[in-house]
């Protein structure tokens, strides 16, 4: 493969090329590994997309969010990028974007380009792919990459860490209680919309906004945004109503963050972040080796038997470590 020219093709924002390049990147396969390391330093690092977090559970109407929202800004000459990040994909065969028909129109576009998730058991694994991804999609001259997950816990603080501005999606609750949102997710939402809000659930997206509205102002002291924001809205995704709105708020949150120093500063602490993880999981892998496992299973039945103590066989176990990573070439 020609990695100069995909490049050059991605840096052009040839779709195609691109989705090439996310194969690549997604690739388990160790020459693949290389070549996409080759092509990552290869591509322009002077193009900044504005990257929004999107969460919600099924069914709150992401997807016609998405495709709702990305028509809006796709009507305005901007060039949208849709991509997901599903830990659950594997595991319930049904991926959050593995169904392409979702977003239809969008999908036709010539200036959006839409990825489904990748398939990968380990979060840990699809999280850094779809960081990857998302600069490759920053390098093909998108203005706006959204990356969608499902509320399935841990993932919303991944792409919490590859976003710039995170937006949480609900549904209109039927009673006056909050609808069991972690407190984690709401700290690290900038913007809760309650999609719905049109014909008979207008009045209960009225009531779970007020609701949130209040939830929000005690936590507003993450950051000392004059702003208002974290705050609530409501959307209606399907009639398309309040989108520009949304859009009007994420261009003023990010403008007052660029002039604070915050962008910045969030994207540096994401890169930190990043390789943090990458040493985490360079450690992680090590013990998936043959020579660990079979020392794990040694020490572990000497343990069990009394042998030795865990503190003892722990220790021995990482001096068996160190040194046959010491032996390697
Ligand atoms: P996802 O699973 O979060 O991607 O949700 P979908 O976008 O597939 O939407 C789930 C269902 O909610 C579909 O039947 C949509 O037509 C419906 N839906 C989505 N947005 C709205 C909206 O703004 N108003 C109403 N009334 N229904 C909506």
């Amino acid at each position: 493969m020609d990695i100069v020219d995909l490049a050059d093709r991605v840096a052009k924002g040839e779709r195609r090329a691109l989705a090439r390049a996310i194969t690549l990147v997604e690739s388990a396969r160790d020459d693949h590994k290389v070549q996409a390391a080759a092509l990552l330093d290869q591509l322009p690092k002077d193009r900044q997309a504005l990257r929004i977090g999107l969460s919600g559970t099924p069914g709150v109407g992401k997807s016609t969010f998405i495709e709702s929202f990305g028509m809006m800004l796709v009507g305005q000459g901007l060039k949208v990028a849709v991509l997901a990040v599903d830990p659950s994909s594997t595991r319930s065969g049904g991926s959050i974007l593995g169904d392409k028909t979702r977003m239809d129109r969008l999908s036709r576009e010539p200036n959006a380009f839409i990825r489904p998730s990748p398939s990968q058991t380990h979060l840990g694994g699809v999280a850094r792919r779809s960081r990857e991804a998302v600069a490759l999609c920053e390098s093909a001259g998108f203005d706006v990459v959204l990356i969608e997950t499902v509320g399935v816990g841990q993932s919303e603080t991944v792409v919490a860490q590859m976003a710039d501005i995170f937006l949480l999606l609900l549904a209109p609750a039927g009673g006056d209680e909050l609808q069991g949102v972690k407190r984690g997710i709401m700290e690290i939402a900038d913007i809760i919309l309650i999609n719905k809000a049109d014909g008979d659930l207008k009045a209960a997206a009225t009531r779970t906004c007020a609701d949130y509205s209040g939830a929000l102002r005690l936590l507003r002291k993450r950051q000392q945004d004059p702003n208002g924001y974290p705050k609530a809205m409501m959307v209606s995704a399907l009639k398309e109503e309040g989108l520009n709105e949304v859009w009007s708020d994420l261009k003023a949150l990010r403008d007052w963050r660029c002039a604070q120093g915050f962008w910045e500063a969030t994207r540096a602490g994401q890169a930190r972040y990043w390789f943090e993880e990458e040493v985490k999981n360079a450690l992680l892998s090590q013990l998936e080796t043959a020579t660990a496992r079979r020392a794990l299973s040694v020490l572990g039945a000497q343990v069990t038997s009394g042998e030795k103590a865990p503190a003892r066989a722990a220790q021995e176990f990482l001096i068996g470590l160190r040194h046959s990573d010491a032996s390697k070439p």
